[in-house]
């Protein structure tokens, strides 16, 4: 379920998430397809085993939403009796009859959840929002049933406990560890009353999550601003017109503009617009959302959610809940999460002033030329970047586009994975999908082998989250019998008419590239058990792959082949590529600022919050970012009220750090191809392979990347690829 999608996002691009179930903290538990299931199955098609070609696939085409909450109901059930076989064996707790047989557990849950995170991400219609709400507490309740299965644990830490003393190859031995890790975790050694206290909170929390994700998704419906006259749009491109005209019209407002309270309907018109007094009011609404004391006010339930969590941790013998969420992480503790987002921070901060300045220099000199004397404002910084970055680079963003085809940037990822790593991707057709505009790929090796499917499903569309991400529909294995992986990356273009290119920016170019390498890492995943598998690893490792493939995008083997003028057929010119590369590190300032005020602000929520503190997010917020020193011209890229990856799950709380983490591992990485023979280093190529990509979770994050590298990262990579000056102290490597 949603345990398995990524909330993906480059550091440039970060991306809206959706609402979240509470992901549960253990591995995957279930039942297998006992005669009862497969009876019941017979009448609820969720629960049926997916049949068909490549391991069989989804059955989409039989969902119905009214089956969803059966269908999780059996399947919960199945699930808790199969637990309670295991934990009831009477034969000695041994890896195969304790962890395998878990590994082996709960198909049925599987299948029915993952089509339940599906729907919740790119189908979440009134009706399926309507079981979303009732089973959110209903499924964290679950969890913490299996969690809480005192029989079961105590032959996971048997197991555990004699795990050097048993032939157990080092793959089953971090599965030992990581079941083991996970339940204690989840608060597997606490006593009857702790447990019984810490159930409640998570249901409670699965709800205020749903909650809050709910009242964003309003004020995001509910705030239009419509234009009616000519003079509003100045400044505006056609492109951006044309889709507010069509906003306006799909809304009843035929004639009109509307300009939406998304944001890729605001960074355009604050981009674009030369009105200021629009672009402050549209920048007002957006970073509004959820902060306008109404009935959709996240406020309160922030409060509610920071108290929570942090009694939670103190239940889980943690000090915060900053502490608890990091335990398994690559950072491991807050404070050296927070050590290098300091280290960041401060060069970004310097940028910041020094791009600001570049900007009010140009609107001084427009004031000189008759235009009203400005100070720079929030609502200013896109619009006079984009002046200085044609008046310093000469690069103006829309003469890229022409050259950037989705297709043809499709085919360029595919390129890019089968130079890189011999995988073969042909069309297939007759596979069920949840919307006609849903592809799906058969991949393949070199030796044209199996390896997994990849279902594309580009367009945006009612009751699909905004952003892209991937999301694994199925998990590669092999322990019993081989079983290909299913993985999906989802985008929201604009479809156009048939036959037509659809034209995207670079950043959306470079974000399908990031998709394409969770993907990758779903696909190249090679290992025995599921829990494993693919890109089921550490959140502040998992960007690491995909932030890694983004960088093949501007190559120019890529774009030579793939970035073609959708009238001429003529490859992007050369002067332009090289406008492109020297104005890369342009605007870095406000791109590190941005994310990093949220990383920061996040972190240090998590870590001041107590069981009994009422924390008014908006009041941290300001103090937080004073004390930070942030500048002024800049607000936080999601404000607290706002802010999905941290409140509508536990996901990516106290998380939003894993961004900048990663990214000092994709910067260096990629160094490792420069330093060799280039990006299509064969050598580097494998040792990426052999060492990251395939591997998922069965090696711990930080030495698979030394197994790669050779040394651990540093930051020196990172600060050069952002522009920023590198430390005198060397890199630490070992
Ligand atoms: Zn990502």
């Amino acid at each position: 379920m949603s345990k398995n999608r990524l909330f993906c996002a480059a550091i440039a691009a970060l991306l809206v998430t959706t609402s979240l179930i509470a992901a549960p903290a253990t591995s995957q538990v279930a039942s297998p397809a006992t005669s009862k299931a497969a009876s019941t199955a017979a009448a609820n098609p969720l629960l049926a085993e997916w049949t068909g070609l490549y391991g069989g696939v989804p059955a989409f085409d039989r969902v119905k939403v009214a089956d969803f909450k059966p269908a999780l109901e059996t399947a919960m059930a199945e699930n808790l009796k199969e637990i309670d076989a295991i934990a009831a064996n009477p034969a000695k707790p041994g890896f195969e009859n304790t962890i395998a047989a878990l590994e082996s557990s709960g198909k049925p849950f599987d299948r029915v959840s993952n089509i339940f995170g599906i729907y919740s991400s790119t189908m979440d219609t009134k009706d399926f929002q309507g079981v979303e709400m009732e089973m959110a507490p209903k499924l964290a309740a679950f969890f913490d049933q299996v969690v809480q299965n005192k029989a079961l644990f105590a032959r996971i830490a048997a197991v555990y406990d004699a795990r050097d003393s048993q032939k157990l190859t080092p793959e089953q031995k971090r599965l030992v560890w990581l079941d083991y890790t996970n339940f204690v975790h989840a608060g597997a050694k606490l006593d009857d009353p702790a447990k019984k206290r810490l159930s409640e909170i998570n249901q409670r929390l699965a709800s205020l999550f749903t909650k809050f994700s709910q009242n964003l998704l309003a004020d995001e419906h509910d705030y239009v601003l419509y234009l009616d006259k000519e003079s509003d749009l100045a400044g505006l491109p056609d492109g951006v017109r044309k889709g507010a005209a069509a906003a306006a019209e799909s809304r009843d407002h035929k004639g009109n503009w509307a300009i939406l309270n998304t944001r890729s309907s605001m960074e355009p018109f604050l981009t674009y617009s030369e009105r200021r007094d629009l672009r402050e009011k549209v920048w007002r609404t957006y970073y509004s959302r959820g902060d306008n004391n109404d009935a959709k006010d996240n406020k309160k339930v922030i409060t509610e959610i920071l108290k929570l969590r942090a009694e939670r941790a103190r239940l889980l013998g943690f000090q915060t809940h900053a502490h608890w969420r990091l335990e398994n992480t690559m950072a491991k503790t807050p404070e050296r999460a927070l050590a290098l987002m300091e280290a960041v921070w401060k060069p970004a901060v310097a940028r910041v002033h020094e791009e600001v300045a570049d900007m009010q220099a140009l609107a001084d000199k427009e004031a000189l030329a008759g235009s009203p004397k400005i100070t720079i404002e929030p609502w200013d910084y896109r619009y006079y970047a984009e002046k200085v970055r044609k008046a310093k680079y000469d690069l103006d963003q829309n003469a890229v586009m022409p050259y950037l085809q989705l297709e043809k940037i499709r085919e360029a990822v595919f390129y890019t994975a089968d130079k890189l790593f011999g995988l073969k991707f042909v069309p297939t057709s007759g596979i069920p999908v949840v919307d006609p505009d849903v592809r799906v790929w058969e991949v393949t090796d070199t030796a044209g082998k199996h390896v997994g499917l990849w279902y594309f499903d580009p367009y945006a569309r009612a009751g699909k989250q905004s952003g892209a991400w991937m999301n694994a529909y199925r998990n590669q294995s092999r322990f019993e019998g081989v079983v290909p992986t299913i993985v999906s990356n989802n985008t929201n273009f604009v479809k156009v008419k048939e036959g037509e290119p659809i034209l995207i920016s670079w950043d959306d170019a470079s974000a399908l590239f990031h998709e394409f390498g969770h993907a990758q890492h779903g696909l190249l995943s090679s290992v025995n058990y599921p829990s494993l598998s693919g890109t089921n690893v550490a959140r502040d490792y998992v960007e690491f792959p995909s932030q890694l493939l983004e960088h093949w995008l501007a190559t120019p083997e890529i774009l030579n082949r793939f970035a073609l003028h959708y009238q001429t057929g003529k490859p992007i010119p050369k002067e332009l590529v090289e406008k492109i590369d020297r104005a890369s590190k342009f605007n870095q300032g406000f791109i590190t600022v941005e994310y990093l005020a949220g990383a920061l602000v996040d972190m240090k929520l998590h870590l001041a919050a107590t069981p009994d503190k009422e924390i008014d997010p908006d009041a941290f917020e300001k103090t937080t970012l004073k004390e930070l020193g942030m500048p002024k011209e800049i607000v936080m890229r999601h404000r607290t009220p706002q802010f999905a990856h941290i409140f509508s799950g536990d996901g990516y709380s106290a998380g939003y750090y894993s961004y900048l983490w990663s990214d000092t591992l994709s910067a260096d990485a990629w160094e490792a191809f420069q330093e060799a023979g280039g990006p299509w280093d064969s050598a580097v190529a494998k040792r990426l392979r052999d060492n990251v990509f395939s591997t998922g979770n069965t090696i711990d994050p930080a030495d698979a990347y030394r197994g790669f590298r050779g040394k651990d990262p540093g930051t020196a990579a990172l600060m050069r690829k952002r522009g920023f000056p590198v430390p005198l102290a060397p890199a630490k490597t070992n």
